[in-house]
């Protein structure tokens, strides 16, 4: 068994992600941005080149500020990153390091996404949640998803 060099003890900046110490976290940190992430610049452009219009982004006035609103037929999608809100498909490790922060940081985050999806339910929200590899798996499947929901009278086309 490898013997963890002394640089990798825990460094928690207060509230802050701890530096990251390996590559991959590193690359899923940087991915860490609330808004116009490459998934969802994707997402949207596939969404814009499929024709479909009419949402909104991080809409205010919907619960939970969604990725993508349809406020007139009251559709809500959340475009989630695997790493961040803990992709069931993918069921990523812990990071190796700082394990107790991002047990904690990852439980807020999925406690926060269930508020956030039931906040919408109950005022009567349809909420469809895509999780960023099932985007890299197939991104037209994603937008057929979301014309069905749009559409539920050409579902069987
Ligand atoms: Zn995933």
């Amino acid at each position: 068994m490898a013997v963890k060099p002394k640089s990798q003890s825990t460094y928690v900046r207060d509230n802050r992600s701890p530096i990251p110490l390996n590559e991959t976290v590193s690359k899923y940190m940087r991915s860490n941005k609330s808004k116009n992430t490459k998934p969802e610049m994707l997402f949207r452009k596939a969404l814009w080149q499929a024709g479909i219009r009419g949402y909104r982004l991080h809409w205010k006035k919907a619960p939970g500020k969604p990725d993508i609103a349809f406020p007139s037929k009251k559709i809500a999608i959340f475009l989630n990153g695997c790493f961040w809100h803990r992709c069931p498909n993918c069921n990523l490790s812990l990071p190796k390091n700082n394990q107790e922060f991002w047990q904690s940081k990852f439980e807020r985050n999925i406690a926060r996404d269930k508020e956030k999806i039931e906040a919408l339910e109950n005022e009567n929200w349809e909420v469809l949640v895509i999780w960023e590899c099932e985007m890299k798996e197939d991104l037209g499947q994603q937008i057929e998803k979301v014309r069905r929901l749009l559409n539920p009278t050409i579902q069987n086309k």
